[in-house]
């Protein structure tokens, strides 16, 4: 078994209640963009490219999905509106980078996963889950919270580790983040955990950017486990559309991140997003947040989401 094997049928009900919005706006345009007509032509391929700007896929990647489908309007000069919905499934399942089933496999305990993002973005609250999930499964889970900016941060992963059951390593607020994390890697050594997890702070105390900070933290895990953190999981908030696209930027400047996490995708229309961040960056999306209760963040499957944004049929 891999840490990140954990997609089952019974998260697709959740997920697919979680993109409600997205789905109803992105049909209802999508409907717009075909009515009345048989065969796509200029106009709905037109139509169809406002509606995923609209949906937040962002221009880079609406052009790319617009062009494919250019493509096969000119190999088949009748295609027919109703086959539309198929191709464009296929094309966006084509742009979406789901996790490799084997991350996480046959590596050393602890798995020490460092999660960074902007205050708000759902940081404390996608460990608190991924806490609840992992412990679940059997995982010995430790946390550290390495997020000493603001007096509420440490307090609510504690409220989020006894939720969970899961020992939360720290220092109390205005603690050195870098400190932080080498005593919860450190722990979670001298625990057994299978699986350290470090909430960062969006904002610094102290001048230094942002890519100083990471660099610093990143080196003290190093120093009590070679190797780690074996995963930064970047936090984004996907109901702020292309502020997400803005943010993993400056993220993927300032640090190596290897996994995404999309949060906030019920309540929004703008689930389009997961479409262009996974297009733009070559990084797996790996959990989306579906809401804010303790098992709602799912593993990200590229299939039921693509499912769930078009709806059964
Ligand atoms: P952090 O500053 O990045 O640590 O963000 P928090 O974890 O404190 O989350 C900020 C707010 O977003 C909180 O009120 C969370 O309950 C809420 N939140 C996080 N994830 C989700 C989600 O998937 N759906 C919804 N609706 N709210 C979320
Ligand atoms: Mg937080």
């Amino acid at each position: 078994m891999g840490l990140f094997d954990f997609f089952s049928k019974s998260d697709s009900g959740a997920i697919e209640e979680g993109l409600k919005k997205t789905r109803e706006s992105f049909f209802s345009r999508l409907g717009k963009a075909i009515a009345g007509k048989s065969t796509v032509d200029e106009e709905v391929l037109d139509n169809l490219e406002e509606m995923l700007v609209s949906s937040d896929v962002g221009i880079g990647t609406t052009l790319k999905i617009i062009d494919r489908i250019n493509q096969r309007v000119a190999r088949d000069k009748y295609l027919n509106t109703e086959e539309l919905d198929r191709i464009l499934k296929e094309e966006i399942a084509g742009l979406l980078r789901e996790s490799d089933p084997a991350a996480g496999q046959n590596i050393p305990a602890p798995y020490v996963i460092m999660v960074v993002g902007v205050n708000g973005a759902g940081k404390t609250t996608t460990i608190g889950k991924l806490a609840a999930r992992f412990s679940k499964e059997g995982k010995k889970v430790l946390l550290g919270a390495a997020d000493t900016f603001r007096a509420a941060a440490v307090e609510q992963l504690k409220t989020w580790g006894q939720r969970s059951g899961v020992p939360v390593v720290d220092r109390g607020q205005d603690a050195d983040p870098a400190a932080v994390a080498f005593d919860a890697v450190q722990e979670g050594v001298r625990q057994g955990a299978d699986i350290v997890i470090v909430d960062t702070a969006g904002r610094l105390h102290t001048k230094t950017n942002l890519m100083q900070e990471l660099t610093r933290i990143k080196k003290v895990m190093q120093k009590v486990v070679p190797g780690a953190p074996h995963e930064v999981l970047l936090v984004l908030d996907g109901s702020t559309g292309q502020n997400a696209v803005i943010q993993a930027r400056e993220f993927t400047k300032a640090t190596e991140v290897t996994a995404l996490a999309i949060t906030k995708l019920d309540g929004t229309a703008r689930g389009g997003v997961v479409i262009g961040i996974s297009d733009e960056f070559n990084i797996p999306v790996r959990y989306i947040g579906v809401g804010e209760k303790i098992d709602d963040l799912k593993p990200f499957n590229k299939e039921a989401f693509v499912e769930s944004l078009f709806g059964k049929k």
